[in-house]
C-alpha cells in the first residue's frame, strides 16, 4: 500500500495522546525548511537564504503526526529550519496542529529577525503563542550576530514575553571547547552578558559547537587538531527524531544520516524499525572506535585523511562526505549546497 494514500483511523482516544502503553519519543522535531535569512558560519544543517525552497507541507505534517500518536508518546515537538518564522502562516497552521494532539511542550529556535518591526514582532509573538507554543529559542552569538542586529532580537524577546509565551531561552554555542579563547567566544559572551543583563527571566543555554556541516568548512581552524579521536558517538540512544521537508528521518541531534523516508514509509514504522547497531553508517559510530570505522571505510575507498580533525564529528562528517555516493538514500540529503 502507498503509505501516502494509506487511510489513517482517527478518533479522538488516539489523539489524546495518553496511552501509558505506548513507548515514549523524547522530542519530535519538523525541519520545515533549509532556507534561513543567514548563512552562519557554523550551521550544522547547512541552512542558508540560497537553499532551495522545498517546505514541509500541511499534509505531510498531519499524517506524521496522526501516524506517530497512535504509536508513540510524543513529549516535546519543536520547529526547525532554516529560520522557521520565514513562512509565518504556515508555522502557525502546524503549531495549530500540534496542540490538538496535547502535547505537553511545543517549541522553536529562531534567530529573531522578524523584530527589526516592532509592531509586526508583536503581531507575531501574540499569535504564536495564541496557536500554542509554549518556548520559544533565541539564538543569540557571534555567528548569528553577524547577520541580525541585536536590537532586532531584542524586540523579537520583548514581544514574546509580553505576549505571555512560558519560556524564553538564549541560545549559544562556544567554539574550541570550553573556556577557548578567540574573537568568536569573546563577542558571544558580549551579547549573552547583554541580553542576560536586560532579560533577566530569558534562560541561557550554552553548548560547544561540534564541528559538522558549515563549521567543518570555515571554522577549524579555531580547535587545536587531534590525530583521530576514536570516542564512540552515544547520542543514538535517545529516543529524538527529525523529519526533513523531504520526508528524511533523522536522530534530532545529528542531520545526515537517514533512518528511512517517511514520504515512503510510514514515521512510526520507520522508528519502530530503526535499530541502531545494524544501521550500516550509525552502527559504526555507536560500536567501539566510533567514528573512525567511517574513517576507515572512507579511506579503503580512497579518501586521503585530513592532517588532524578537531573533534569526532568533523572525523565523521568528513567520512561521510566522502562516502555519500556510495550511500544514497542513507547520507541524505544530497541536494543542499554549501
Ligand atoms: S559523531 Fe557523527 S553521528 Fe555522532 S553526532 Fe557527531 S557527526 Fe553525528
Amino acid at each position: 500500500m502507498n503509505w501516502t494514500n494509506r487511510e489513517i483511523i482517527k478518533n479522538d482516544d488516539k489523539k489524546m495522546n495518553d496511552d501509558t502503553t505506548k513507548k515514549p519519543i523524547n522530542f519530535l522535531s519538523f525541519l520545515i525548511s533549509y532556507k534561513c535569512t543567514n548563512e552562519c558560519k557554523h550551521c550544522a544543517l547547512l541552512a542558508s537564504p540560497n537553499q532551495d525552497g522545498a517546505q514541509m507541507e500541511f499534509g505531510d505534517l498531519k499524517r506524521y503526526l496522526e501516524d506517530i500518536t497512535s504509536n508513540y508518546i510524543v513529549q516535546e515537538v519543536g520547529f526547525f529550519g532554516g529560520e522557521p518564522l520565514l513562512n509565518f502562516e504556515i508555522l502557525v497552521s502546524f503549531i495549530e496542529e500540534v496542540k490538538k494532539y496535547n502535547i505537553p511542550k511545543i517549541g522553536l529556535p529562531t534567530n529573531g529577525y522578524w523584530g527589526k518591526n516592532e509592531s509586526t514582532a508583536k503581531i507575531y509573538a501574540i499569535k504564536l503563542k495564541e496557536a500554542g507554543l509554549n518556548s520559544i529559542g533565541f539564538s543569540a552569538d557571534a555567528f548569528h550576530q553577524e547577520f541580525i542586529p541585536l536590537d532586532d532580537v531584542k524586540k523579537a524577546i520583548k514581544a514574546c514575553h509580553d505576549a505571555g509565551i512560558e519560556i524564553i531561552y538564549l541560545v549559544s554555542q562556544n567554539l574550541g571547547g570550553s573556556g577557548a579563547k578567540n574573537i568568536y567566544n569573546e563577542k558571544t559572551k558580549e551579547i549573552t552578558d547583554n541580553l542576560s543583563n536586560e532579560f533577566e527571566y530569558c534562560q541561557l543555554i550554552t553548548s560547544e559547537l561540534q564541528v559538522k556541516g558549515r563549521a567543518a568548512n570555515q571554522l577549524t581552524e579555531y580547535f587545536s587538531k587531534v590525530t583521530i579521536p576514536s570516542d564512540k558517538c552515544l547520542i543514538f540512544k535517545i529516543p529524538m527524531f527529525m523529519i526533513d521537508p523531504n520526508g528524511w528521518v533523522f536522530h534530532q541531534l545529528c542531520h545526515g544520516i537517514t533512518i528511512g523516508n517517511a514520504k515512503k514509509k510510514s514515521l512510526s514504522d520507520i522508528i519502530s524499525e530503526f535499530s541502531y547497531r545494524k544501521h550500516p553508517i550509525i552502527g559504526k559510530v555507536v560500536a567501539r572506535g566510533g567514528p573512525q570505522n567511517l574513517l576507515e571505510m572512507a579511506i579503503e575507498k580512497g579518501y586521503k585523511p585530513l592532517n588532524g580533525y578537531a573533534d569526532k564529528c568533523h572525523v565523521c562528517y568528513s567520512a561521510r562526505n566522502f562516502l555519500r555516493p556510495y550511500y544514497p538514500n542513507i547520507l541524505e540529503p544530497s541536494n543542499l549546497c554549501l
